[in-house]
């Protein structure tokens, strides 16, 4: 099979999930009595991705790098599945395309690189962003209500992460920061 020109169109080709559903086993079970909780208590939960293709991740990462010139198209590795031609012969024509895939994506505000593998290809993390106003009371998995006055009033919250612990649901703790990242391991 003919491989096909890198470009707009490969945003579309593997999408990703936002839906709690597609999430695995028991991590699924874990976000969702968490998301409960938050829900009762008044958090505002906006979810920006669950599972996701290593396909997608993939692409995500090669685009990436390509658009800021990270890397030579040619040395692009190739992955089983994904007949993209990353080389349009030409420098400015093959990260011009990058960055029209890094739209579609929406990761072309993205300051660090996306990882070519996370646990979302397994479907053990969540992205999501949180928002609450004044002084919320969260349940925590033990049935206990935590109240939480303190701020960042956001994901970013020390209370609130220590809560989604008792879950299952881990804050991102890796290298460099990704903020709206759960996941059931941390990373
Ligand atoms: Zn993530």
């Amino acid at each position: 099979m003919d491989d096909e020109l890198s470009g707009e169109k490969w945003g579309r080709k593997f999408p990703g999930s936002t839906n709690t559903r597609d999430l695995s086993g028991n991590f699924r079970l874990a976000v969702e009595d968490f998301l409960y909780a938050m829900k009762e208590a008044g958090i505002r939960v906006a979810i920006n991705a669950t599972y996701r293709p290593p396909q997608r991740s993939y692409l995500m990462h090669y685009a990436w790098r390509l658009a800021r010139k990270q890397l030579d198209p040619q040395h692009i590795p190739k992955m089983a599945g994904v007949n993209i031609e990353w080389d349009h012969g030409e420098i400015d024509a093959s990260v011009k395309a990058a960055k029209a895939m890094l739209i579609v994506l929406q990761i072309h505000h993205l300051p660090i690189k996306p990882a070519l593998r996370s646990q979302h290809n397994s479907g053990l993390a969540i992205d999501m962003d949180l928002l609450w106003n004044g002084t919320v009371e969260v349940k925590d998995a033990s049935g206990n209500m935590v109240k939480i006055a303190t701020l960042p009033r956001t994901g970013m919250n020390r209370q609130l992460i220590a809560v989604a612990a008792t879950y299952g649901v881990k804050k991102y703790n890796g290298p460099g920061s990704d903020r709206p990242h759960w996941s059931n391991n941390g990373y």
